[in-house]
């Protein structure tokens, strides 16, 4: 492909981008095929001579476009939202073309100062203190372990990565039961296992974490001989939005000395507006790290995942290594690979950069106060549906609910509803029963889509039972 043709696809992209958007809501929003079905449409093995754009362009609609699920559709409420505004894409438009690799200061010094002041104004967006710095991570995921390596190495005396796990004792790392299974998953990785992350009863409206169990489960822990590595917070946990009371979670942290992180992966973004911080962010500055997804519910495009550190040092003493090739000769300056894991990494500041100067944080604000007021209606609306039961009221813009019936029946209920495509839902499970999930955030959805959701539960549920 030369670069006229390039520039030729390039504005029909554009254009099909902006069509496929402004006719979205139209579309079923999940998939409605059948596993297998894509793949079996596909040769088995690759083309030996190049093949014409218009053809490659024809297959992508006539293949690819029937299989994917519109997680940017104005009526998906299933899991968390992956929100890309347009902004934000046309900036990721802009890091395809530069396609920059942005491991050191050097390799792209745009890159790593505009990562480091958009830090500063997402800390001051939130309203955290200002001696907060951070650094810009792929996923959630990604965040937290390496906050659970940090834990790790700070409990062993920054020794785990030289002589490995032998003989260090059980290393314990304490949460409630509502986290996300990524704090699972971190605890495996870094080899602290599933049985040293103990898991806290909750209590509470908000279904925070039991603090005098907490306190005892550490005690409990010392006198069997375990070493207590760190807590991990949550505000707005995946399930039902459990969000833990900050105070006293720090407070048995500072007590028992232990490394702190909170998991805000979706609710984070819901700080921006300043009536949530007293609610959900009390003392929230005491936190060691803190990770929030400014890809879920602020608008940029995935992936973009942002870890505040009160300070970087124990996760560097944890993470830098410095081969002789990644030396750069110079003044002090950042270089973010040695905050994390990977060593290569995308510029994704540019669509922070781009999200908030177009919407400005009033625009983004607004946005996410109509997403809670409209799922706190549409809630009300569900629970006046006659054997409709709401399980948890919204914490934000997340509630649940169950229709009559088991458990089956739930599924049945999501299953048509998502074999339907006018919404999408996902279930979960709270107190060992099944629960419909409901979770408002696309970036355009309308009060319309919102409210809409009640008949097509009626709808479909007259249909089916
Ligand atoms: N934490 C919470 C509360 C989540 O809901 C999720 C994903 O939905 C994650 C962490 C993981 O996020 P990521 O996909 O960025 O790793």
């Amino acid at each position: 492909m030369n670069w006229d043709e390039f520039a030729h696809w390039g504005k029909y992209i554009s254009d099909w981008a902006a069509d496929y958007h402004k006719t979205l809501g139209d579309r079923p929003v999940r998939a409605q095929t059948q596993p297998g079905e894509i793949g079996a449409l596909l040769p088995t093995t690759p083309p030996e001579s190049g093949e014409a754009m218009d053809t490659i362009m024809a297959d992508f609609e006539r293949i690819v476009m029937p299989g994917i699920t519109h997680w940017q559709h104005p009526r998906f409420f299933a899991y968390f939202p992956a929100n890309a505004a347009p902004p934000s894409m046309l900036a990721e438009m802009l890091v395809t073309t530069i396609a920059a690799q942005c491991m050191l200061w050097q390799t792209s010094p745009a890159a790593t100062e505009i990562e480091q002041v958009m830090i500063d104004w997402l800390r001051a967006a939130l309203g955290l203190p200002t001696h907060y710095t951070g650094v810009i991570q792929d996923s959630a995921s990604s965040a937290t372990l390496s906050a659970v390596l940090t834990m790790r190495e700070r409990a062993t005396g920054f020794s785990g990565n030289a002589d490995g796990l032998n003989n260090k004792g059980n290393l314990r790392i304490y949460c409630s039961d509502q986290v996300h299974s990524s704090i699972d998953r971190a605890c495996w990785v870094a080899g602290i296992g599933q049985a040293n992350l103990v898991k806290i009863p909750t209590k509470g409206d908000r279904h925070s974490i039991d603090d005098i169990a907490l306190r005892q489960a550490i005690a409990a822990d010392r006198a069997e001989g375990h070493i207590p590595a760190g807590i991990i917070g949550i505000t707005g946990g995946t399930g039902i939005g459990a969000s833990d009371n900050l105070g006293p979670l720090l407070q048995v942290a500072k007590d028992e000395d232990l490394y702190t992180h909170l998991d805000a992966a979706w609710a984070g973004s819901a700080m921006i507006c300043p009536e949530f911080r007293n609610d959900f962010w009390a003392d929230v500055g005491r936190f060691d790290s803190i990770v929030f997804n400014p890809h879920k519910w602020l608008g940029a495009q995935f992936d973009c995942s942002v870890q505040f550190l009160a300070d970087p040092t124990a996760q560097l003493n944890t993470l830098k290594i410095e081969p002789e090739y990644l030396k750069t000769s110079g003044d002090a300056v950042t270089n973010f690979s040695e905050w994390t894991i990977p060593l290569g990494r995308r510029f994704r500041a540019l669509k922070i950069w781009f999200l908030i100067r177009s919407y400005g944080l009033e625009g983004l604000r607004q946005r996410i106060r109509n997403h809670v007021a409209w799922a706190n209606e549409l809630c009300e609306s569900i629970r006046a549906i006659d054997g409709f039961e709401i399980v948890t009221d919204p914490i934000l813009s997340l509630f649940s609910f169950r229709c009559p019936g088991s458990d089956a029946d739930q599924q049945r209920l999501v299953d048509a509803l998502n074999d339907d495509g006018r919404i999408y839902l996902t279930q979960g499970s709270f107190q060992g029963r099944k629960i419909i999930r409901f979770s408002v955030g696309q970036f355009d959805t309308t009060r319309e889509d919102v409210m809409m959701a009640a008949d097509v539960i009626q709808d479909v549920w007259k249909r089916i039972s």
